[in-house]
């Protein structure tokens, strides 16, 4: 089921030559050929590229690439101005009437409430009149005070907080660099936030440890009474596999997951949305899109970094040292260059993108490959089956398994 390409062209292949590089790609003759490339819907914006906290899984510090340790803490009031021109430039251009855009990190809430209320102003008064723009938080949660709750509340923007389950799971990354808990402060920033207005925390982000046991972890996400939940594989690749914590099987988050689907599709109502799982059974029901964890659509989301610099997805800092980077800047281009970048036609091509193993998979429309980020590997790139291969594989085949029973005893009930 998985593709593992040959170790030893790691030593032969720098990251510029790996898949998807420029020479994989004939776009003028894509072009002239009727393909097209999707517009960018949704802006992930650095405008702070420091963090109170010091999570030891964090993408942006932990990992392959430092281009961080080179960004400004904040990104300027010119560059956001900037940004909002490129924004709306772009929505003109290919006729969007919504876009969104996520204030994110390091931790955004650093910038403070005066500038977060300077940014939203500053962004959504650049965008044409029929274009409306959605804006939320990825936070930690730690800095939320009345008076940042009132400024998030004034702008309309909803905030997701990164929270890994109880106090005794969360401490096992989510600690500040002196090794303190941040729990407390986290369960203080949602209460804040909550106690001005409900409506503002829109979901909690999971990163899966198998230490944590699976349905504890979903039963405090429960109690938070929230909208939306993602459980998340831990970003990993097949040059840095995910985190085992001593014996795993084949199918070790798959196995950790099961049960919370189990606990979660044998509610009679689902109040709380768990995207992996509402994605998949609308994959298996025959549907389209997914996000980026499984399906194959595409993918119509950029970054931009502090210092104003057009990159790929973010998470791809995973993978090596300028995973990220296209050497476009708002300050300097049209967002319409980066949709020729190879790193963003890849996330375009649909089956084109995948590897022959994934082409031949039962679950090929479903999985798509998994996460685009999860399937580097150096030496060949991102053209490989995901690392987490097996157990999305698993995951699918059961929660297949129990929508083609149900829907089986339905048919039965109603000939
Ligand atoms: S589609 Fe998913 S499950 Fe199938 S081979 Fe590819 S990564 Fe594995």
């Amino acid at each position: 089921m998985t593709e593992v390409p040959d170790g030893a062209l790691s030593a032969a292949i720098s990251p510029a030559q790996e898949w998807p590089a420029a020479t994989h790609f004939d776009i003028p003759a894509m072009l002239a050929q009727g393909w097209r490339p999707s517009p960018f819907t949704e802006f992930v914006v650095k405008i702070a590229s420091r963090c109170n906290l010091d999570c030891d899984y964090c993408y942006m510090y932990h990992a392959a690439d430092q281009s961080w340790r080179a960004q400004p803490k904040l990104m300027s009031l010119d560059t956001v101005a900037m940004l909002g021109r490129r924004i709306a430039e772009h929505a003109t251009s290919h006729s969007l009437t919504r876009v969104g855009v996520s204030l994110h990190g390091g931790e955004p809430l650093l910038a403070g409430p005066g500038y977060i209320d300077e940014f939203a102003t500053i962004l959504r008064s650049a965008l044409p009149e029929d274009c409306e723009m959605s804006l939320v938080c990825q936070s930690n949660a730690t800095l939320i005070t009345a008076e940042m709750a009132k400024v998030l509340q004034r702008n309309q923007i909803r905030v997701g907080i990164s929270l890994d389950g109880d106090r005794e799971a969360n401490d096992r990354h989510r600690l500040y660099r002196d090794g303190r808990s941040s729990f407390g402060a986290v369960m203080r920033g949602i209460d804040t936030l909550r106690s001005l207005d409900e409506s503002l925390f829109s979901g909690v982000l999971t990163t899966i440890d198998l230490r944590n046991d699976p349905l504890a972890t979903f039963q405090q996400i429960v109690a938070l009474d929230v909208e939306h939940c993602d459980l998340l594989l831990p970003h990993a690749n097949w040059t840095t596999p995910p985190p085992v914590y001593g014996a795993r099987s084949a199918t070790s988050y798959a196995d950790w997951l099961i049960p919370i689907f189990d606990r979660w599709y044998e509610q009679p109502r689902q109040p709380l949305q768990v995207r992996i799982f509402r994605d998949l059974m609308n994959l298996l029901l025959g549907g389209v899109g997914g996000f980026e964890m499984v399906g194959y659509g595409p993918v119509t989301l950029l970054s931009i970094e502090t210092n104003g610099s057009i990159e790929l997805v973010d998470t791809l800092k995973t993978a090596y040292e300028g995973a990220t980077a296209t050497a476009l800047s708002v300050n300097g281009s049209p967002l319409d260059e980066a949709l020729l970048h190879p790193g963003v036609v890849a996330r375009q091509i649909g089956l084109d993108a995948l590897a022959a193993q994934c082409l031949d998979c039962r679950f090929r429309d479903v999985c798509g490959g998994g996460m685009y980020t999860h399937r580097y590997r150096a030496g060949s790139g991102f053209k490989n089956p995901s690392v987490y291969c097996a157990d999305l594989y698993a995951l699918i085949a059961h929660i297949e398994t129990r929508l083609h029973a149900d829907l089986s005893a339905l048919n039965g009930v109603t000939r």
